[in-house]
């Protein structure tokens, strides 16, 4: 799924690309390289692949490269699983447009614990930290009040032996801290003394046992961006008030230039979708969802499954742009690009959703004929293939009523409906089984009305999508919808969900779909673009509706479809 969309090759242009190439121009960088920062604490979101294009994004516009390097600094909360998941997000979303940009990968923070904590002895000898014996209850009170605690003017050997005991395994967890010696009177609060070292005697799954102090983030990560020669750290808006002490760190060990410079934007969120991992992890485990990469999931691995394209992603990323503005963005912009380009793209078939049995009377028994149905009209080159028509059909149970509604032009007893690269049929008779199902629709074809018959420009209504009963193959189609029903799903989410976020169909397909290929996006004509989804077996197929021809909920919404 590489297709390089039509809107790919127009880089965008924002404040944070504008700072990229100031500095390139000037000659303060030589090299740009980026980072994205994940905690592997969870699966990706849409969110995050925000990030991801963002950085590499810029990576690739200016020649540069993109580290991945995960934040994990907390040992108790991080898994290899999601490690590996965080990967293979990143390289599908990134795959044939950036690999070569890619740098460390993955990387870790880990990696530079012991650089870490040489830093951090270099920040005691120089008397800008300091090992305090406060809990974790007093420092914070401490830290709101602005009031200076009694271990701040410890002499520099003190500290010294301290730290050196903390990291030797001395002191039980939340015993001791390793503070920066700012300022605590600073009307910043992240400047007044922030811790940069706790005690956790845990193991992690990267260095096992070996440390049992571990930094905090800002420490940590400030300095990761240093030692990697990051030019642009590029983060989340609620970094801004961090953003003085990542300059502080960095002048306080007076490192030498060049040094990371930090810019912030305002982070994805998308109505009628929760956007944390924290939250996520609440669906998945309460099994309100099947898994992170449920379709209807707004993780990377969900909305992949769902059958969505790494490009279609990304031109999505570069069409919201990159502001400082928080703001909720309408998941239908992000259903817009996908249409766009699976119109552009995706072949046609037919295939019937709700199957109801149409027998075409005056048709003659065992005859079957091959029609010609054209793979895409949007693309020329795409051809056309044979679906084979005979005697008894399924159209849609959607596509015929008794009871018509004003200006109802599907089929309706004793009124003519077209199907499409076939015949103007006439339906003559309603059976129904004993509960008053209707279970067959007897009907007559006008058998010169199709494509160079003498009554092939008749002028009828409608058009409805049929496949042939004998030659059809089975399929499990999952429909999907959103998974709240409320723009903003936030306080008590999980009593928010939309119960028919996902309902199952035995459907019916025109034979060619034997062979689907689960790299392609079929559009089933009338019901949407269509995905075969890993459960999939040989003779079983199981496909995913990614998403519905038309934007459904602009009209119960009472808003215009979105055109961005
Ligand atoms: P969450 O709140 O969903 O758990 P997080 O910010 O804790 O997300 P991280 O793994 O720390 O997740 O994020 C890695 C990177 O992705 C960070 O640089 C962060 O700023 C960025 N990021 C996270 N969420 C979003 C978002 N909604 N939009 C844009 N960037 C995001
Ligand atoms: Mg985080």
């Amino acid at each position: 799924m590489t297709t390089p969309s039509e809107n790919e090759s127009a880089a965008p242009s924002d404040f944070i690309r504008d700072a990229v190439a100031e500095d390139i121009r000037t000659g303060k960088r030589k090299q740009i390289c980026t980072r994205f920062p994940p905690e592997p604490n969870g699966y990706l979101h849409i969110g995050h692949a925000k990030a991801i294009c963002l950085n590499f994004g810029i990576a690739h516009e200016f020649g540069g490269v993109c580290n991945v390097r995960m934040d994990d600094t907390n040992p108790t909360k991080e898994e290899a699983e999601y490690v590996d998941s965080i990967m293979f997000d990143v390289h599908w979303l990134i795959d044939g447009w950036a690999n070569k940009n890619l740098g460390r990968a993955p990387g870790f923070a880990s990696d530079y614990f012991d650089q870490l904590y040489t830093y951090a002895v270099e920040l005691v000898r120089k008397g800008k930290a300091y090992v305090c014996d406060m809990t974790p209850e007093e420092t914070d009170e401490y830290r709101r009040l602005g009031k200076e605690g009694p271990f701040r003017n410890r002499s520099v050997d003190e500290n010294l032996d301290f730290l050196a005991r903390m990291k030797a395994g001395e002191f039980p967890d939340g015993a001791r801290t390793l503070r920066a010696k700012i300022d605590m009177s600073a009307p910043n609060v992240w400047l007044r003394d922030p811790v940069l070292y706790r005690i956790r005697h845990a193991e992690h799954h990267q260095t096992g046992n070996k440390w049992c102090i571990y930094p905090m983030y800002d420490f940590a990560h400030t300095l990761s961006d240093y030692i990697e020669g990051i030019t642009h750290s590029v983060c989340t808006l609620e970094f801004e008030v961090h953003r003085p002490l990542y300059e502080w760190l960095l002048e306080a060990l007076e490192l030498p230039a060049p040094r990371p410079h930090q810019y912030e934007f305002a982070r994805l969120n998308i109505n009628y979708t929760v956007m944390s991992k924290r939250k996520l992890m609440q669906l998945v485990n309460d099994g309100l969802v099947n898994g992170w990469d449920d379709p209807r999931m707004p993780t990377i691995s969900g909305i992949r499954r769902r059958g969505m394209t790494a490009s279609a992603l990304r031109v999505f990323a570069y069409n919201i742009g990159i502001t400082k503005y928080p703001s909720m963005t309408d998941v239908a912009v992000l259903e817009h690009t996908v249409r766009e380009e699976f119109n552009r793209t995706s072949p046609r078939r037919l295939a019937v959703l709700r199957p109801i049995k149409v027998v075409i009377t005056n048709y003659p028994e065992g005859q079957v004929e091959e029609l010609d149905a054209v793979n895409n009209p949007e693309d020329p080159a795409g051809g056309s293939r044979k679906i084979p028509f005979s005697r008894e059909l399924f159209i849609d149970s959607a596509d015929f009523t008794e009871t018509p509604p004003p200006k109802y032009f599907r089929l309706k007893p004793g009124s003519e409906v077209r199907l499409k690269y076939a015949y103007i049929i006439k339906c003559d008779e309603v059976v129904k089984d004993e509960n008053g199902e209707v279970i067959e629709l007897r009907c007559t074809a006008d058998l010169e009305s199709k494509s160079g018959g003498a009554t092939s420009s008749r002028k009828i209504k409608g058009t409805i999508h049929w496949v042939s009963a004998s030659q059809a193959i089975d399929a499990e189609v999952r429909l999907y919808d959103r998974l709240f029903t409320v723009a903003e799903p936030d306080g008590d989410f999980k009593t928010l969900l939309n119960p028919h976020s996902l309902e199952v169909v035995a459907a019916k397909c025109e034979p060619s779909l034997k062979d689907a290929d689960s790299n392609v996006r079929y559009q089933f004509e009338r019901l949407g673009y269509f995905a075969l989804d890993p459960d999939s077996q040989p003779g079983k197929l199981v496909f995913n509706r990614t998403i519905t021809l038309k934007d459904t909920w602009a009209k119960m919404e009472g808003r215009a479809p979105s055109r961005p």
